[in-house]
C-alpha cells in the first residue's frame, strides 16, 4: 500500500534491520526500543491490524503466532525468562502504524497491566 512505512520496509523501500524473513513475513528490530528485545513482527502484505485479517489469511495468521513468533523469541533468547507479544489496534489501542504488526518484547522484567 503507497504511503505506508511498514509496506516500505516489507519492499526494501525503506531499511529496517531484519532478524527475520521469508516469502509473507518480515520481523525487524523496532527502531525506538522498550526492551533490550524489541522486534516487530509483520506480514508483507497490508492488513490494518488484527480486524483486517480475511479467511484467505488463516494460513498466514497461524504462521505468524505458532512459527514466527516462538523462532524469533528463541533465536532471541527469550524463551528461558520470558517475553510479551502485543498488537494494538486502534486508537484506543494505541497503534500508530496502520499495518498489523506483533512487538516481541523481552530482556527484562515487564509489568502489568500498561497504561
Ligand atoms: P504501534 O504504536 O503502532 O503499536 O507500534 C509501532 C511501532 O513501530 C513503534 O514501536 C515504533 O517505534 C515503530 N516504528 C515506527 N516507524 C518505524 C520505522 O520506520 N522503522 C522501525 N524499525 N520501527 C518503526
Ligand atoms: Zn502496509
Amino acid at each position: 500500500m503507497a504511503d505506508c512505512i511498514f509496506c516500505k520496509i516489507a519492499g526494501k523501500e525503506i531499511p529496517s534491520t531484519a532478524v527475520y524473513e521469508d516469502d509473507t513475513v518480515i520481523a525487524f528490530r523496532d527502531l525506538e526500543p522498550q526492551a533490550p528485545v524489541h522486534v516487530l513482527v509483520i506480514p508483507k502484505k497490508h492488513i490494518e491490524s488484527v480486524l483486517g485479517f480475511g479467511p484467505e489469511d488463516r494460513e498466514l495468521a497461524a504462521h505468524i503466532l505458532a512459527d514466527v513468533i516462538p523462532q524469533v523469541a528463541k533465536e532471541q533468547g527469550l524463551t528461558e525468562k520470558g517475553f510479551r507479544v502485543i498488537t494494538n489496534v486502534g486508537t484506543d489501542g494505541g497503534q500508530t502504524v496502520p499495518h498489523l504488526h506483533f512487538h516481541i518484547l523481552g530482556g527484562r522484567s515487564l509489568q502489568w497491566p500498561p497504561g
